[in-house]
């Protein structure tokens, strides 16, 4: 239940967006006394500060770093950084900071309803489909469920509206995490933890610190990636009640208080009566879509999830068959002339693009857009043998192009020099021209899509386009 009164508590909403426009609206609802400030100052921004003001929210535009005077608590959008000087403004004045994520959590049982419990699911890659992947197990159990938070339903709409969940599959990212110093799910994974928004966080210590906290309180059990010993480590450091066990999920064969893969099936040996000589069977490896390595570690892990809620095997096995993952996500096109084309646009930097590169045997590789400071070394190395042919375009591609001279010198390297969104038609028939039959076309940039396109998805768009134009040709 939350135990604030909101009637006359002055508030302060920082940053107009996606998540600063619903909470001061509820927070205005409850009673508060609301004041957004925003940095920027624009067209969109002051028609979105008219239509508050109309309802009696304060607006302050192009001044996000002066708190105002009798603010008793600020609720910030999760992109602003912690270094911000109205954070400093607030630590100074003894105000609590809390984030989107923490606003939800703690106007839970608002209502009087007895709140759902939260599944929470953090990591740098895996997030959306292990969450859409739990979402599906859970309503193939029977339950009321929603996968909201980064995705789908609002975390503030799920615990406020009329809906009545049993529990929800919570996705949750590292700036959510820093925000949200009371959350206690009942149960919560960290999928896996590479460099990643270091500029935001400051470090690795400082990332890895804050996806940690997804474990504080938990209840039931702190799922980890048995092949990530970063995230165990942050098992072992979390504060949770007595009894919550650490389940370990694993793509080889499961110890005890794991869940694994034998024979093609995936098996757990973590929530059955006698985990030291039995093992239960969930669901055989093609069931999950599509059955690409990490694809498996994402459902051992939504699985995992999922049994520590007490949902029976038969129904983990149903709801990885009904889920279909979301679009630009080592998304199958089409093939043509015996050459298959996925797009894995979604792959933004380069630890989601090894996982797609480490799921094809034969690739003609699409790479390139903004680096966003990484390096491709590592990337190079592990995929080198694989690699029939590299196409790369975008504004770091020289960073790719320099690293497969390092390490893969003898695989041919179309570098398009391109930067306009008209470069991907070209780049599939480059690709096309590189490729034999039995071979991967795969788009999978390992870096973000800003420099060419809106966003992932026209990115993706694009390739597909290309690709279906391609097929339409050929027939
Ligand atoms: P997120 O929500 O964390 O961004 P998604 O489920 O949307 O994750 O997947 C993003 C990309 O990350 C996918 O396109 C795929 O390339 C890659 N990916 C998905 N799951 C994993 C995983 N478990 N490990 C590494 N990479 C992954």
């Amino acid at each position: 239940m939350s135990n604030v009164d909101w009637q006359g508590k002055h508030v302060t909403v920082a940053g107009l967006g996606v998540s600063g426009i619903p909470a001061a609206r509820v927070l205005h609802g409850l009673g508060a006394v609301v004041t957004v400030v925003n940095d920027g100052e624009d067209e969109r921004s002051r028609a979105q500060a008219a239509e508050l003001e109309a309802q009696g929210i304060a607006v302050r535009l192009g001044d996000g770093d002066t708190l105002p005077t009798s603010t008793e608590l600020v609720v910030t959008a999760p992109g602003w950084k912690p270094g911000k000087p109205l954070f400093a403004a607030a630590a100074e004045a003894g105000v609590p900071v809390w984030g989107d994520v923490e606003l939800a959590w703690r106007l839970r049982g608002q209502d009087g309803r007895e709140p759902a419990p939260w599944l929470a699911v953090t990591g740098t890659n895996g997030k959306t489909t292990t969450v859409r992947m739990l979402a599906s197990i859970l309503e193939a159990a029977g339950l009321r469920t929603a996968a909201v938070g980064n995705i789908g339903v609002s975390l503030l709409d799920a615990v406020l509206g009329d809906e009545p969940y049993d529990v929800l599959a919570v996705e949750l990212s590292s700036y959510q995490l820093h925000w949200a110093p009371s959350l206690r799910a009942h149960s919560a994974a960290v999928l896996n933890l590479a460099p990643d928004h270091l500029d935001w966080h400051g470090s690795m210590e400082a990332y890895a610190a804050d996806k940690g906290r997804i474990y504080e309180g938990n209840r039931v059990a702190c799922v980890y990636n048995a092949a990530d010993p970063a995230t165990e480590d942050l098992v072992r450091e979390a504060d949770v009640e007595e009894g919550c066990r650490a389940i370990g999920f694993t793509l080889g064969t499961p110890g005890p208080s794991q869940l694994g893969v034998v024979d093609g099936i995936l098996v757990d040996r973590a929530f059955v009566q006698n985990r030291q000589k039995q093992a239960q069977e969930l669901a055989e490896v093609a069931d999950v879509n599509p059955p690409a390595p990490h694809n498996i570690a994402n459902a051992l892990a939504a699985a995992a999830l999922a049994r520590a809620y007490g949902v029976e095997p038969a129904a983990v096995r149903d709801g990885l068959r009904n889920f279909r993952p979301d679009p630009h996500r080592i998304e199958h096109v089409a093939d043509v002339g015996g050459v298959a084309y996925v797009d894995d646009s979604k792959a933004t930097n380069t630890h989601a693009a090894e996982a797609s590169l480490a799921a094809y045997d034969s690739i003609v590789w699409i790479a390139g857009g903004l680096a966003k400071g990484a390096t491709f070394d590592e990337l190079v190395t592990g995929c080198a043998k694989r690699l029939r042919g590299v196409v790369l375009m975008g504004a770091d591609r020289a960073l790719i192009r320099e690293a497969l001279a390092r390490h893969a010198p003898e695989v041919p390297v179309v570098d398009l020099d391109r930067t306009d969104t008209g470069a991907m038609s070209e780049a599939v028939r480059e690709a096309a021209g590189l490729a034999r039959p039995g071979d991967t076309v795969l788009m999978a940039p390992a870096c973000a899509s800003m420099d060419m396109f809106v966003n992932y998805n026209k990115r993706g768009e694009a390739f597909a386009d290309a690709v279906r134009a391609r097929a339409a040709e050929s027939a």
